[in-house]
């Protein structure tokens, strides 16, 4: 099976980037990268690259248990995503603001299945050692491939 390549992934990822430094909305200009009312470009097109980034946390990190993602675009909203377990269906949803830049909306994904990994562990609080600790092992996960 080929091996998912991050390089790849890496200049696709910093030419998307490029082409949102230098976009312009119609009547405005100037706005920092992380401004949320910045158009990061098609959500239709975002989701596949975000779904396989994903598949690949999950084969190397298996919770044992089918992980959707969900689109928001809630520009109100102040996270940039949040993870609910559905009882019904068994499946954790990861749900992620579309509008914001690729690069954060593929942290956010880290940071939400890092909750995932971590859901059924004695943790102290949401954002403790331990999930820092899991979220780093993902993160050298992503820069290692
Ligand atoms: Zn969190």
């Amino acid at each position: 099976m080929k091996k998912f390549s991050y390089r790849v992934f890496a200049w696709a990822l910093a030419g998307f980037i490029f082409s949102l430094m230098i976009y312009r909305p119609p009547g405005r200009s100037g706005l920092p990268i992380h401004d949320r009312t910045l158009p990061a470009g098609d959500p239709e097109m975002v989701a596949p690259v975000l779904q396989h980034g994903l598949a690949k946390l999950m084969a190397e990190f298996p919770c044992g248990f089918d992980v959707e993602l969900r689109a928001f675009d809630d520009a109100d909203s102040d996270v940039w995503g949040w993870t609910t377990w559905d009882d019904e269906r068994e499946i954790y949803e990861i749900h992620y603001y579309s509008l914001a830049p690729l690069v954060v909306m593929g942290e956010t994904i880290m940071h939400e299945y890092t909750h995932v990994l971590v859901y059924d562990m004695p943790q102290q609080s949401d954002h403790d050692a331990l999930f820092w600790v899991m979220y780093g092992s993902l993160y050298r996960f992503g820069a290692d491939e």
